[in-house]
């Protein structure tokens, strides 16, 4: 594999696999670094809200748009980034400005980087919780409510967070009940009124265990006075937060907002030569919004390789 690229990509999700292919698609040489079994994506079992595509599995998505980033030449690497270093003092499209190292110990460098690494959902620590993922165990209320239609639906949170992903579920579930697992509320005012004017109950109660087979059809739960039931129940969401990607954009001077990286419309971050697309930008974590970043970070890119922004008179 070359030592030396144009531009590598953090991330082999569909926000970092679309920069690839418009950048080598536009002849820059191309890494992309990152687990594809470890994008959201990957997990969705049905995706019904993707321009063009009646219905699809996410695993089906991810391998053409694997196959369509090697075809026009960029090239996949399956690691772990570990340490990202800004090595140029006024990074340039005549330096290698960056250097990306994994934990294999594959050590490369780069012109541009851009970050994709997703929006990691914190787990809710359940021991079978992997196995119900796309079978009744949900992460994105947004993305998921409509298949819980009818349905009672318990979300697994203690702050505005749960009670977001909580209101996205109201207008499809038959009931929906808020977990907080032993903690106390952490939401606002305004949320609370929320939740009581759409009849979304908030329990201190604490869920060890989901049940069922394939799908999940009930909850062992446990009471603050240490007794268990068992309730019946046809779905389950996590809304526990979410993990850091701005870690990695620390790594390099990239200033994050919360969790995540913070970016100009362009997908710019304040550091030249490092920008950034996708869910670890925050805003709806879709596929659509992903795939669009990931195509204006590459124009911004290939803009910084070129040395200047095309001059286009539009009117
Ligand atoms: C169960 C589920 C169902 C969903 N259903 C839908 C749906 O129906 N419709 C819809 O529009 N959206 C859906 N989504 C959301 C959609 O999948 C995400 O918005 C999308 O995958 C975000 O793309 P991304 O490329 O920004 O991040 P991701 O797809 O999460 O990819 C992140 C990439 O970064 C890599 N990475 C992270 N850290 C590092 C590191 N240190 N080194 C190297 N690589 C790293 C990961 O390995 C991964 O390859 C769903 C998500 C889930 C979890």
């Amino acid at each position: 594999m070359e030592k030396e690229f144009d531009a590598v990509i953090v991330g082999s999700g569909p926000a970092g696999l679309q920069t690839a292919i418009y950048l080598a698609r536009g002849k820059h040489s191309t890494l992309v670094i990152g687990s594809p079994k470890a994008s959201g994506l990957s997990m969705a079992h049905v995706v019904e809200n993707y321009f063009g595509i009646r219905t699809i599995t996410g695993k089906e998505i991810m391998a053409a748009g694997m196959e369509q980033a090697t075809t026009f030449g960029a090239t996949l690497l399956d690691e772990e980034i570990v340490s990202l270093k800004r090595v140029a003092d006024a990074p340039s499209k005549e330096t290698l400005n960056f250097e990306i190292t994994t934990s294999n110990g594959t050590a490369v460098k780069a012109k541009t980087i851009i970050i994709a690494s997703g929006s990691k959902k914190a787990s809710a620590g359940l021991p079978n919780e992997k196995t119900f993922v796309g079978k009744g165990l949900g992460y994105c209320a947004a993305c998921d409510a409509y298949f819980f239609a009818g349905k009672e639906v318990a979300v697994i949170g203690s702050r505005d967070y749960a009670v977001h992903e909580a209101l996205e579920l109201a207008p499809h579930a038959s009931k929906v009940t808020i977990f907080t697992q032993g903690s106390d509320p952490k939401m606002t005012e305004h949320s609370l009124a929320l939740l009581k004017e759409n009849n979304i109950a908030i329990r201190k109660d604490k869920i060890i265990e989901l049940i069922g087979s394939p799908f999940i059809n009930s909850i062992k739960v446990k009471q603050a006075d240490g007794s268990e039931t068992v309730e019946p129940i046809g779905g389950v969401f996590v809304a526990v937060g979410t993990a850091s990607s701005a870690d990695l954009a620390a790594l390099l001077g990239a200033h994050a907002k919360g969790n995540y990286v913070e970016i100009n419309r362009d997908g710019k971050t304040n550091v030249a030569g490092v920008f950034a697309a996708g869910d670890c930008t925050g805003g709806r974590l879709q596929l659509a919004t992903s795939v669009g970043q990931g195509a204006n970070a590459a124009f911004a890119a290939m803009e910084f390789l070129r040395g200047s922004a095309p001059t286009v008179d539009w009117a």
